[in-house]
């Protein structure tokens, strides 16, 4: 795929760029919505919700994509436009599942201000759940957060793609600034040591293991 020409305005296949904003914890302000709403009244545009909690417009050209993003900026929107963490696909989480053992919007909006912005090797993709449930597929991503009665179990290596893989737990962490500051290590891990464009499992595979892995980022 070619280089966007305009930071944050991506080349499809048709010949159209999209553009993305980030949507932590999957939440949308209200100022946000309201661009939104003007955005996809815009001839052509398609609104379309990513499968890692994002919001993408389709459809777009270097005219209305620049349009685009001075609405959804001047509203407060983050769009994207390196290769920065991002935020962590999440659940609702307490106080609303009846299953939720965690906090999940507290702790997902604290991992993003310290670990969002972070440049980071594509792809390691964040999840945090509530619950062993996982509906967030925390279990399944690079680098995931299960909420449990006493704090939450660390999922690391899992992916989904054409071979899916379930995540390995490698630690526990009791509190948020923990789970910030282990997600940062493992990211400079991972854009460490990455060739190219690959997933966390395979990092660690070339390395020799999970174990050689957690000694690398301070798990005993
Ligand atoms: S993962 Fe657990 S806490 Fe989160 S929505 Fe599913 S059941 Fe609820």
């Amino acid at each position: 795929m070619n280089s966007p020409k305009v930071p944050g305005l991506n080349p499809q296949k048709d010949g159209s760029v999209a553009m993305t904003i980030e949507a932590p914890n999957g939440n949308l302000k209200p100022e946000i919505l309201e661009a939104m709403g003007k955005v996809s009244r815009m001839p052509g545009i398609t609104v379309h919700i990513t499968t890692a909690q994002k919001i993408m417009f389709l459809g777009l050209d270097d005219e209305s994509g620049q349009r685009v993003m001075e609405i959804m900026e001047s509203a407060g929107a983050s769009v994207r436009k390196g290769r920065t963490l991002s935020h962590a696909r999440t659940c609702v989480g307490q106080p609303w599942c009846k299953f939720a053992w965690q906090d999940t919007f507290a702790f997902g909006e604290y991992l993003y201000e310290k670990a969002g912005a972070e440049i980071t090797a594509p792809k390691m993709k964040l999840g945090i759940a509530g619950c062993p449930a996982c509906c967030s597929w925390a279990n399944m991503v690079d680098l995931g957060f299960v909420g449990v009665k006493s704090g939450w179990k660390v999922f690391a290596a899992g992916h989904g793609g054409a071979r899916p893989k379930t995540g390995i737990e490698i630690a526990k962490v009791t509190n948020v600034e923990d789970a910030a500051e282990l997600t940062l290590k493992v990211a400079h891990f991972f854009t460490a040591n990455v060739k190219k464009k690959s997933r966390l499992d395979r990092v660690i595979d070339k390395i020799g293991g999970i174990e050689a892995f957690k000694r690398e980022i301070g798990i005993e």
